[in-house]
């Protein structure tokens, strides 16, 4: 059975791992399985015991108030005690990642035909997408369970995330790759020192190396794999800020990109734990799901009425969403069936149009995965499916510059002229 509202419980006492120190894990108390409602204690784990089932945390609650929200830091880590991180999270040498705009996108909005739409902007992160925020908090659990070595199987963005956190946490980092990933993903984390290992196959065969390594390998913390219900929780803080930066509300519809699907997932907890504390009026809101087409396993489950989700293997431009086998696809199925929504899926071509779109109407470069969202809200909107009156926020979740290629064929210098002007005269009339 799946639970709805956010784990509960006042009878289970914190039962802290070996070694750690008290309020290592701030208000987290346990973790809790989403398949059978099974609790275990806190530690690096990330399977039922009983059913296999994927673990999530589960907190004490604490009272608190926006006023207190507001006072702290301008990154993720005002929302500490509502995190598996402790209170001095602080103080640690993080990213400090978080607090990105929410961009008013009247432009888009207009060209889109919706009354409302914001832009919440995640390639503002420090290396530029939203997965710094999960780095950020699987850190600290790495951090406060002992592990030393940072790692990850990555579509790209997690690696540069992850490089970037060891480096400043001056710990050690390995990362492991497709070898057919983005130069310039490849680049932006091998510039920061990690030991960077470029693997002969698709995400899911990287991903199972990692469970092997995570299974023999002491000491050394896979961000979503071993700690994964820590990094998971990272993706609540979406939902935390959109509400925060709406004035303290809900927005009626979120269109948000899908991989693994932990993202979505959390989103969806973080909006339901704000209401919980009353930290936000309780409204219905919608939550969409946005896939490439070329990888767009959950969005097919969901067409086909499924459940489950069938493994694919990706063959899309939008590689930092080109994951065949989602952890997380069960529990994209529930949350968007279960408030109204739906997922979709667009083809590359698509993508690439989007891109320009939104960079175009906005001023935001985002990357393939900003593409494939714009190009699913466009869709969910000529379908009927997204309401064109009701608030919507869309999620940008990295950084053009990471994906040049998928646009460098479509935009670049109309021609080169002399440095005269008269050549640029001539220039100019033909093209003004
Ligand atoms: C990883 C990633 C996502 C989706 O992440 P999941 O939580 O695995 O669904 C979306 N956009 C970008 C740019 C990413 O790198
Ligand atoms: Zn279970």
């Amino acid at each position: 059975m799946m639970k709805d509202g956010p784990a509960v419980t006042t009878a289970l006492e914190t039962e802290l791992p070996a070694g750690c120190r008290p309020g290592a894990f701030g208000n987290a108390t346990h973790l809790v399985c989403r398949a059978c409602g099974a609790t275990s204690p806190l530690g690096p784990f990330y399977a039922c015991v009983e059913c296999f089932g994927p673990l999530e945390v589960g907190y004490e609650y604490p009272r608190i108030t926006r006023e207190e929200i507001e006072r702290g830091p301008k990154s993720i880590w005002r929302y500490q005690p509502l995190l598996p991180v402790p209170a001095d999270i602080a103080s640690f040498r993080s990213t400090d990642p978080g607090f990105t705009r929410l961009v008013d996108a009247r432009n888009l909005a207009d060209d889109l035909g919706l009354r409302q739409l914001w832009v919440k902007d995640d390639s503002g992160n420090p290396t530029h997408s939203f997965k710094d925020r999960v780095v950020a908090v699987a850190l600290s659990a790495a951090r406060e369970l002992g592990l030393q070595v940072l790692a990850c199987p990555s579509t790209g963005n997690l690696a540069n995330a992850v490089a970037a956190a060891a480096a400043r946490a001056g710990i050690r980092s390995v990362v492991l790759v497709p070898s057919n990933l983005e130069q310039q993903k490849i680049i932006a984390s091998a510039i920061y020192d990690t030991t960077l290992i470029a693997i002969e196959g698709n995400y899911d065969d990287v991903n199972k190396l990692a469970s092997e390594i995570a299974g023999e390998e002491e000491g050394w913390a896979f961000v979503n794999v071993n700690v994964r219900p820590y990094y998971s929780e990272g993706s609540k803080t979406l939902g935390f800020e959109i509400a925060e930066q709406l004035g303290w509300r809900l927005p009626d519809q979120v269109v948000i990109p899908v991989a693994s699907g932990s993202q979505l997932t959390k989103i969806d907890k973080g909006f339901r734990e704000l209401i919980k504390l009353g930290l936000v009026d309780d409204k219905p809101y919608k939550i969409f799901g946005a896939q490439a087409t070329g990888c767009s396993p959950v969005a097919q489950a969901y067409r086909e009425g499924y459940d489950v989700v069938r493994p694919v293997k990706p063959d899309t431009i939008a590689k930092s969403l080109a994951i065949g086998n989602p952890a997380d696809g069960p529990y994209v199925l529930d949350t968007v069936r279960r408030t109204g929504g739906k997922i979709a899926d667009v083809d590359d071509e698509t993508v690439v149009t989007n891109i320009l779109r939104l960079a175009r109407t906005e001023g935001i470069f985002g990357e393939t995965a900003g593409g494939v969202t714009v190009g699913v809200t466009a869709k969910l909107i000529a379908d009927g499916d997204l309401d064109p009156a009701a608030e919507t926020v869309i999620i940008n979740s990295g950084d053009g510059l990471k994906t040049l290629d998928a646009v460098s064929g479509k935009v670049g210098p109309k021609t080169t002229i002399k440095p005269r002007y008269d050549a640029f005269e001539e220039f100019w009339k033909a093209n003004s």
